[in-house]
């Protein structure tokens, strides 16, 4: 089997609400999403989606994943995708780096080699469990009230895990973990993500005033230099993702004990076969996980649901449904959606949703 094309989409996924990140960073109301289909001489058609959580987060930039694409094609062209390590390798060669623009070739390399054998994406990674996946939430509301009220929303639909935005201020940090931990129900998870908006001092000194919650925080800080600071000095858990983008990082992490937690943001580490090393490397070090793509739509929140398929039950926190905070949906409602609270491994071959073709315009590329 060859690849015999590769067609690039464009399309603005707007936001519910709009996102201001901590410590300063530009707020964003329109997701820039990237959706490569990729063609087959076995007619076999694969779908892969790049979408960075805007493009003042981290290191990944939409049109860059446009541009990373380009410069890749000629060397994936003509490859079996069944082979993602070959593809893997032609890409890595292609362009060092730029993990974030891999991951949709990754994607749809997987979904056609799935497609293939007729099973799902994680049988053909191994063998996946059944057990529904958790999503957790995103509560970025300020005040008590305000919390209370978006936890409650999402507990009405059935959410048992909330990942409630802190950082900043330390005052106003511990009151807000006090006050959402006293809100907590039993049988619920609850992440502080600081999103890298403490000081090492900062983190210490929230760290230390509410040691006797035993809560979890992740990212606390900008680099994992500053989480590797603070760790001999506390006694929270802690979970990376931001700062968990290459395998060396999670190798790291683990030998260091920087984390008892992994965040895995699929397109932040170049998709599927590169984010399963980083999954066998946590299990080795008794670390467990978190899965998310990123961001993005039901493509992006299915493949994410496929790596977390993967993992042991026990060692898997919780996915995210990036879709659900979207005001367009590019499946029409098919695919891995919030059943009560959880998603649920599709059990079509591949991927388990292709979008409306129609709905992304005309292609911006095709490369053949
Ligand atoms: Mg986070």
């Amino acid at each position: 089997m060859k690849i015999t094309r590769i067609t690039v989409f464009q399309i603005d996924l707007p936001l519910e609400h709009p996102y201001w990140l901590s410590g300063g960073r530009l707020k964003f109301e329109v997701l820039d999403a990237t959706l490569v289909k990729v063609e087959t001489d076995a007619g076999i058609t694969g779908w892969g989606e790049g979408t960075p959580w805007g493009h003042t987060y981290v290191p990944a930039h939409g049109p860059g994943i446009r541009a990373g694409v380009e410069t890749m094609a000629p060397f994936v062209l003509g490859l079996d995708p069944r082979k993602v390590l070959d593809v893997e390798r032609a890409m890595d060669l292609a362009l060092p780096g730029h993990l974030y623009a891999k991951s949709p070739i990754d994607m749809a390399c997987w979904d056609i080699a799935g497609q293939a054998a007729g099973l799902p994406i994680a049988d053909m990674m191994g063998g996946a469990s059944r057990t529904p996946r958790a999503i957790a939430s995103s509560v970025g509301a300020k005040t008590v009230e305000e919390t209370r009220a978006v936890i409650d929303r999402y507990r009405q639909r059935g959410y048992i895990a909330h990942s409630v935005k802190i950082g900043g201020d330390v005052a106003r940090d511990i009151a807000r973990v006090r006050d959402v931990e006293d809100m907590r129900r039993p049988g619920e998870l609850v992440l502080y993500d600081v999103n890298r908006g403490w000081t090492r001092q900062q983190a210490l000194r929230v760290m230390s005033a509410t040691e006797d919650l035993h809560v979890m925080f992740e990212q606390p800080c900008e680099t994992l230099d500053d989480i590797a600071a603070i760790c001999p000095k506390h006694a929270a858990p802690v979970s990376v993702d931001e700062s968990l983008v290459t395998l060396q990082d999670a190798t790291r992490i683990a030998r260091d004990g920087l984390a008892e937690v992994f965040g895995i943001k699929l397109n932040r580490v170049g998709g599927l076969t590169k984010a399963a090393r980083m999954r066998d490397v946590a299990l080795a070090h008794g670390i467990d996980m978190f899965v998310m793509a990123t961001g993005g739509s039901v493509l992006a929140d299915a493949e994410a649901l496929h790596l977390a398929a993967t993992i042991p039950d026990a060692n898997c926190h919780a996915v995210w449904a990036c879709q659900d905070m979207l005001t367009v949906d590019i499946a029409s409602g098919r695919g891995p959606r919030n059943v009560d609270g959880h998603l649920h491994l599709p059990e079509t071959p591949g991927l388990g949703v292709h979008p409306d073709e129609e709905l992304l315009g005309d292609p911006v590329a095709t490369y053949a």
